[in-house]
């Protein structure tokens, strides 16, 4: 069970497919489980849709309840990566709870600066169909603004606009970063340089969670 913590546009998406492929394992993403119930329009999309478009976190409650029922499917049985979850300490006092006693926690933190990350963002695009992760500099898709794998036209997140990339590293600060102490005296947490190649990056987290 791999946790991946960072700050938004560290790259947490794009190691935790990554790793969900080499290891044959499933990639939760909180984040792009609660843009699909905005899509949808459902119950829990309107609830967030706002909290989210603010740059602001919504409730641990919600949080559990999701991710929960998440992580109890089979799939998850051999283990799963989580992007974007736990995002305070009681998030991750909670997950505690729900996780089974034999699961072997790993937490990794994927270090990048505030102002390399202002760049990423700016820059990402996703793929509504299948969720891939492009940048327009960085990691530019084959052809102009549509996915490689499935054709679909990319899109630029709601929230990556600058406003609120900074309000959304605001509440990374104040709620996120203290797991990293939260993890880090219990002796589980590895750092990683995030600012290197893809690759690069993904060789050494394999190498840290060994
Ligand atoms: P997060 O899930 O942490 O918010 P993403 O995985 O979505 O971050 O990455 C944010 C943006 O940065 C995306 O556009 C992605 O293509 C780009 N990116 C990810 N890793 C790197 C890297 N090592 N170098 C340059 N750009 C990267
Ligand atoms: P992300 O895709 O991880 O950047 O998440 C996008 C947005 O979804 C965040 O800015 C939050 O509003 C919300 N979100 C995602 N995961 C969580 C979580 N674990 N707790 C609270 N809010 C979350």
């Amino acid at each position: 069970m791999i946790i991946l913590l960072g700050a938004p546009g560290a790259g947490k998406g794009t190691q935790a497919s990554y790793l969900s492929r080499v290891k044959s394992i499933p990639k939760i993403s909180t984040g792009d489980m609660l843009r699909s119930a905005v899509q949808e329009d459902s119950d829990l999309g309107r609830k967030v849709k706002e909290i989210m478009n603010d740059g602001g976190l919504v409730d641990d409650e919600t949080m559990l309840n999701l991710v929960q029922v998440r992580i109890s499917k089979p799939d998850c049985e051999r283990g799963f990566v989580l992007d974007g979850y736990p995002r305070n300490i009681h998030q991750a006092q909670q997950f505690e709870t729900v996780l089974k006693p034999n699961m072997k926690l790993r937490v990794v933190e994927i270090e990048v600066s505030e102002d390399e990350i202002v760049k990423r963002v700016a820059g990402r695009r996703t793929c509504p169909s299948c969720q891939r992760i492009y940048n327009i500099h960085f990691q530019p898709p084959a052809k102009d603004e549509t996915c490689d794998f499935d054709g679909s036209k990319l899109f630029a997140r709601q929230d990556d606009r600058e406003k609120v990339v900074r309000r959304r590293l605001a509440t990374y600060r104040k709620e996120t970063r203290p797991l990293l102490n939260y993890y880090g005296e219990r002796g589980l947490l590895r750092i990683v340089n995030g600012v290197q190649p893809v690759e690069e990056v993904a060789r050494q987290i394999s190498e840290r969670i060994e």
